[in-house]
């Protein structure tokens, strides 16, 4: 190398020398972190712009001062017991490691900061230089989180239901105090063990089997588990996912569904208990009542001897007094059947005229005796089938016509009308009556309110619009109620309805020719269907109708005048069709109104059975089958 070669390669040298040295200063001075050099007995030496900016002193109040200046008070005194320890090689604290310390600011708050010391040896000396880096945010944010966590500590662990977190290998890493007592443990860590005890044989494999379906599709899943103990647990398992995405356990929800289940049961035994109750009372209520309704029949048709006015006018009294407990009982037996869920209707397409003309026959004798005029608006065209059982709409007719009237002034008026929709029909009930107050209209349905009716004269229970209600809610219908006081309500019920009749029309346009007269008995606790059986046999010049309304009087009248046929409703027989025809007489005997559902059977070719709706043709070619063709 020559000279020249050897000056350059110097100069060089300097040059990068130079160049390097105003790096580390920029580095030094732009560096987001406080940089303090401290000679060995702990005098700062220097320290960069950021030192202000993080503890708030100027260069000036930092250089010469001891480090202690920047420590917690608590360690004023013991920063150079630190540097001889470290200086005789003794244990080192911060040097040549780093740790989290608290800084002092100059207005003598704490500043929580990382702290990292290294020496340096400059010819004989030794230096240290402290890099400090401001933890504030970070302590911040960690105690945030902290905060968070406690917080939801304690509301996992006030919650009353048992809640517990699953990693998906299998490990449980959390349940709360409501888990631990439920299962008997201590701590999370035995849960595994229990649960394995409590589980039943095949549970933990089902328990599996729903785990990894959650994993596989994300959606939350719902199921119920009994243990060995005899305690039902509805469980509601939920997907933990990391905050990248992945899913790595599972946290399950449980509730203990014991006592409710328990009291489920119980509610039923009860329900069943009310319901053979029911049945039972149904039975003995009905029966004598009947029995005194058929009598006090006998004895106002009685002609020889004939009663006095007086005894007429009090076994008429009786009559009615029975009629309206019998309603009564039945209303009250219906609701509780439908309650229980044990009332079974059978809706048909029915011809909708004949029923209306009959409801409102039926309550003429009423709107009579009150002194309200009772008409209906039928258009000429109205003959296609409404679509219900067609027994229970007429109870519906009846009650929301009786009502009208019932609820009416001497003088006032009440109209069934009809409005046909595209496949729909609603019938209206409107009435000139007392009205109902707006805000009592949600009650009107309430069982047993009678929103104030009771303390006036008109009798009733409350029960007949809660029944009717639910009659057409289980046919599928709607009913709609307006009012006003003083004014009318109006009461209307819409049913599917075809405008033109498929149904066979019943009565006189029936083709059934009977060539001599005979005598009918008609067991029939409903007094609506005795009427409808009335107007049948209007038409029927040859046949004579006489209603009762329980078996053991119709085998009493049967006794002294034997019936050509009995009728008998499916509704009253309380044995086989065959022993009630024994019973009765050996006549000829047609069972109506039996429940399509139902099958009846019977071996005798004397008995014929109609399912309901009962249609006038059919009764007319079963009795013409009975009587004359089979005689
Ligand atoms: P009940 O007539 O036996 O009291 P309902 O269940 O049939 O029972 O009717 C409940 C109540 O609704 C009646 O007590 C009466 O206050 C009121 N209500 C029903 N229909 C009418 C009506 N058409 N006009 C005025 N009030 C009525």
């Amino acid at each position: 190398m020559d000279n020249q070669t050897i000056k350059k390669s110097c100069t060089d040298k300097q040059c990068a020398v130079t160049g390097t040295d105003a790096h580390y200063q920029a580095l030094v001075a732009s560096a987001a972190a406080a940089i303090l050099v401290i000679d060995e007995s702990g005098v700062i030496i220097d320290a960069n712009p950021y030192t202000h900016t993080l503890l708030g002193y100027d260069h000036r109040q930092l250089v010469g001062n001891n480090v202690e200046c920047l420590m917690p008070p608590e360690h004023e005194g013991k920063h150079q017991h630190y540097l001889m320890q470290y200086l005789t090689g003794g244990e080192a604290k911060v040097i040549g490691t780093g740790r989290r310390v608290k800084a002092r600011h100059v207005d003598g708050h704490l500043v929580p900061v990382h702290l990292a010391v290294s020496e340096v040896q400059i010819d004989s000396r030794r230096e240290f230089i402290g890099i400090m880096s401001d933890l504030s945010a970070l302590t911040q944010a960690q105690a945030s989180v902290k905060h968070e966590r406690n917080q939801l500590k304690t509301i996992i662990n006030a919650i009353a239901n048992p809640v517990f977190v699953r990693e998906l290998g299998g490990r449980y890493t959390m349940a709360n105090h409501a888990c631990v007592q439920a299962v008997g443990v201590d701590n999370v860590e035995a849960l595994a063990d229990a649960f394995a005890q409590l589980l039943p044989k095949g549970g933990r494999e089902t328990l599996n089997a729903l785990d990894h379906q959650l994993t596989m599709n994300g959606e939350p899943v719902h199921t119920d588990v009994t243990l060995n103990d005899g305690r039902t647990f509805k469980l509601a398992k939920t997907l933990i996912h990391h905050l990248e995405g992945e899913p790595y356990a599972i946290v399950t929800v449980a509730y203990d569904a014991t006592p409710l289940l328990n009291a489920m049961k119980d509610a039923e035994r009860a329900n069943q208990a009310k319901s053979d109750f029911l049945s039972a009372m149904s039975h003995e209520l009905r029966t004598p009542l009947n029995c005194v309704l058929g009598y006090a029949q006998l004895l106002m048709n009685a002609t020889s001897p004939a009663l006095e006015a007086t005894q007429q006018q009090y076994v008429a009294q009786i009559h009615q007094s029975g009629r309206h407990l019998l309603a009564l009982i039945n209303d009250v037996l219906d609701l509780a059947k439908i309650e229980a869920g044990k009332i079974s209707l059978n809706p048909s397409w029915a011809p909708l005229r004949p029923m209306i003309c009959e409801a409102i026959d039926s309550l003429l004798p009423l709107a009579h005796r009150q002194t309200v005029s009772l008409r209906h608006t039928l258009p000429d065209t109205l003959n296609g089938d409404i679509y219900v059982d067609a027994t229970r709409f007429k109870q519906v007719l009846i009650n929301l016509i009786s009502n009208a009237i019932k609820y009416n002034h001497a003088g006032g008026r009440v109209t069934v009308s009809t409005r046909q929709q595209a496949e729909t029909i609603t019938i209206a009930v409107t009435d000139t009556g007392i009205g109902i107050e707006q805000d009592k209209l949600s009650a009107l349905f309430e069982p047993f309110n009678r929103l104030a009716a009771e303390q006036t004269h008109i009798e009733g229970a409350g029960v007949g619009l809660a029944v009717t209600q639910q009659l057409i809610a289980q046919m599928q219908g709607e009913i709609t109620v307006s009012s006003e006081v003083g004014k009318g309500s109006c009461f209307a019920v819409t049913f599917p309805y075809r405008g033109q009749s498929l149904t066979e029309i019943a009565s006189s346009s029936t083709p059934f020719t009977l060539t001599q007269p005979h005598r009918v008995l008609f067991i029939e606790p409903d007094v609506a269907q005795q009427r409808l059986m009335a107007d049948w046999f209007e038409d029927w010049p040859l046949l004579t109708l006489t209603c009762v309304h329980d078996l053991s009087l119709a085998a009493a009248m049967a006794h002294t005048t034997p019936p050509s046929l009995f009728m008998v409703s499916h509704a009253v027989l309380d044995d086989t069709a065959d022993q009630v025809q024994s019973r009765l007489g050996e006549r000829p005997m047609i069972v109506v109104n039996v429940p399509d559902t139902e099958s009846m059977q019977s071996h005798s070719d004397s008995i014929v059975t109609l399912a309901s709706p009962v249609s006038g043709a059919a009764l007319g070619r079963a009795m013409q089958t009975l009587l004359e063709d089979r005689a």
